[in-house]
């Protein structure tokens, strides 16, 4: 096929482009990958060029990681990164040879060979530069190109992953440097809604959001769309379109603030039970503590997520937050030192935690919503052990028990189920 060069934006030699990107579930095994080839064989022959960027097949990342702690207490992370890499490539081959064999041309690519370049943080990097010249070849070629998704190279050469739902930055950041007219991420459910619809079955789906307005879902623990790859996407303009790989249908926009677009006061309440609370215990009340607290955790690159410091009383405070709950054992590490180090009586941790948030631009104007909340907890007997605010959103740490049923009451309180 011989194509002029140039074209308008959203395309490569005038032809419209897409990127699509399919979760682990969407390609969990034969039936799925089938499928999934059949629908990028359709959209190809509807006339677009199509770059797609797919998951591990279903529980595979989380069972590699498994395997990785059964023979090492505390694996490399650089060898992790070699390890996890492994899942997507099955994915790509596998799709790959679905497609050829219903008549398109179709190839594979890891994500050190689709130009993907990154910092050398293994396990969370961050993409640096995409050098998509390959791809921009395959596809002029009239293939499909299929990229291994939460991957990259480093700029030491190292193969890196981006952080557990990385494919969906790759998705994104791919779309960015292709100049795709937009970029679908298909999952399994139909879009973004008010609340995890298998947590709440009459959540509603949301039909257009701001970057904004899905930063602080995303932030605040709805995994339907990775956090980086929404600040991306906000600082690249890439229209996101989440949506069904089982009903095909049209799912939630995600794009620019648009005049006249409207804001809920509540767009959505979520959860998040990925993360574990440490109290430092009776540290003295002098200048300085915090500071070298959250710089020793900064140095092992833990994040730090709410903090908490009590008032103190003759002297002396607890100083609590909370961090992922993979970053848990490191933590304890720099805990026991410190300890030492500021003079506390000691430290606790919890790994039962959970967190649940009320999000929504609205909130802003409307001073009850954080009243309401604690009232509506108090009614469900969920204790709240921290919180934290934004102008567009609350936070609340409760139980990780009491999680499930604090999201139901709230969804219900707040009438979340009605536009
Ligand atoms: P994928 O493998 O396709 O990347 P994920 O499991 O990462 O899928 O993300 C999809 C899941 O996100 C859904 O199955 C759903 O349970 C969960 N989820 C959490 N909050 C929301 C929300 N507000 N809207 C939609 N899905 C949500
Ligand atoms: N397979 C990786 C994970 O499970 C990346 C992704 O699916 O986005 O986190
Ligand atoms: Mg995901």
């Amino acid at each position: 096929m011989v194509r002029v060069a140039g074209g308008p934006p959203g395309t490569i030699d005038g032809v419209s482009l897409v990127v699509q990107k399919y979760g682990g579930t969407s390609v969990a095994d034969p039936d799925r990958i089938m499928a999934v080839a059949d629908h990028i064989v359709a959209t190809r022959r509807e006339g677009h060029d199509v770059v797609v960027v797919v998951s591990a097949m279903g529980k595979t990342t989380d069972e590699l990681e498994a395997l990785a702690h059964e023979v090492s207490a505390m694996p490399s992370p650089r060898e992790m990164d070699m390890l996890l890499t492994s899942g997507e490539r099955i994915s790509i081959a596998l799709l790959c040879m679905a497609i050829i064999d219903r008549g398109e041309h179709a190839v594979s690519f890891t994500g050190s060979q689709a130009g993907i370049v990154t910092d050398t943080t293994h396990r969370k990097a961050k993409i640096v530069e995409v050098k998509a010249d390959r791809l921009r070849e395959a596809v002029s070629d009239g293939a499909v190109a299929v990229v291994a998704g939460f991957q990259g190279v480093s700029t030491a050469l190292d193969v890196t992953t981006l952080g557990r739902g990385g494919s969906d930055t790759t998705a994104v950041a791919l779309a960015a440097a292709l100049g795709a007219e937009s970029c679908e991420i298909y999952t399994d459910v139909a879009g973004v809604f008010t609340a995890d619809p298998r947590i709440v079955p009459g959540a509603r789906r949301l039909e257009k959001l701001s970057y904004e307005e899905m930063l602080d879902l995303a932030a605040t623990g709805s995994r339907v769309l990775a956090l980086r790859s929404v600040e991306y996407a906000r600082n690249h303009k890439v229209r996101v379109h989440v949506r069904s790989s089982f009903t095909w249908e049209p799912g939630t926009w995600i794009v620019e603030e648009e005049a006249g677009m409207e804001h809920a006061i509540i767009s959505g309440v979520t959860d998040d039970t990925s993360e574990a609370k440490i109290t430092l215990e009776q540290v003295p009340d002098r200048p300085g503590v915090a500071a070298k607290v959250f710089r020793a955790l900064a140095d092992e690159a833990i994040n730090v997520d709410m903090i908490v410091q009590n008032v103190s009383t003759e002297g002396h405070t607890d100083i609590s937050f909370t961090l992922p709950k993979e970053d848990l054992s490191r933590a304890h590490k720099v805990m026991e030192q410190l300890r030492e180090d500021v003079d506390a009586t000691g430290f606790t941790s919890d790994e039962h935690i959970g967190r649940v948030s009320l999000v929504g631009a609205g909130m802003k104007t409307n001073p009850g919503v954080a009243a309401t909340m604690f009232e509506v907890l108090a009614r469900e007997s969920v204790n709240i052990e921290m919180i934290s605010t934004s102008s567009i959103r609350i936070s609340c740490v409760v139980q990780e028990a009491d999680v499930v049923k604090a999201v139901r009451a709230l969804h219900d309180a707040f009438e979340l189920e009605k536009a």
